[in-house]
């Protein structure tokens, strides 16, 4: 059963009250969605027709750096959504907010003319690789949000090595976030 807060005509013209939808349809008029629905009062079973209007997201240049490189790409945001300095998007983290001439802390998805991010959600894990009688430095790429954990096999340079031990800001894990991850000891081959 899906519920829906909205106001009731018979029992309660000023505040939402909880309604079972009973059917409901989605359209779109200009810039905007609606969510059409008969609904069925919870309190007093009145049965009505109700509408939502939800903003369509518009698009927003947004400069992305990204290992070192920027380029244009486009968000999908609200025209109303604020954006913040700071502010994830995803993996994207903004750095910079242009209106107009100059730059501001924070704007709506409509007033940002260029949003500034850096990526963060590729991070490069430092790795130590026990491959026969040598130990070799090197990191891997991860999506920051992916976990690293002790026993998993994973790729470097096209060969596999299995995860030995994590280590993180608090010591030894078994199992971490990339971003989180300080160093990973591999060793070489699938154990
Ligand atoms: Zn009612």
């Amino acid at each position: 059963m899906r519920m829906l807060e909205v106001t009731c005509p018979s029992c309660s013209p000023d505040e939402a009250v909880e309604h079972e939808v009973l059917r409901s349809r989605r359209g779109s008029r200009g810039r905007r969605l609606y969510f059409e629905a008969t609904v069925r009062c919870s309190r007093c079973d009145t049965v009505h027709r109700t509408e939502l209007r939800v903003p369509k997201p518009i698009e927003v240049e947004a400069v992305v750096s990204r290992e070192g490189e920027s380029r244009v790409e486009t968000l999908h945001l609200f025209p109303d959504e604020e954006v913040r300095v700071g502010d994830r998007l995803d993996d994207l983290e903004v750095t910079a907010i242009e209106v107009g001439e100059g730059r501001a802390e924070s704007a709506s998805a409509e007033e940002a003319d260029t949003v500034w991010t850096v990526d963060v959600g590729v991070v490069e894990v430092p790795l130590s690789l026990h491959a026969g009688e040598k130990t070799v430095s090197d990191k891997v790429k991860m999506g920051g949000d992916e976990y690293v954990e002790v026993g998993e096999t994973l790729r470097r340079r096209g060969e596999v090595f299995t995860v030995k031990s994590v280590l993180t800001d608090e010591g030894k894990a078994r199992r971490a976030r990339a971003r989180d991850v300080k160093r990973v000891y591999g060793v070489s081959g699938k154990r």
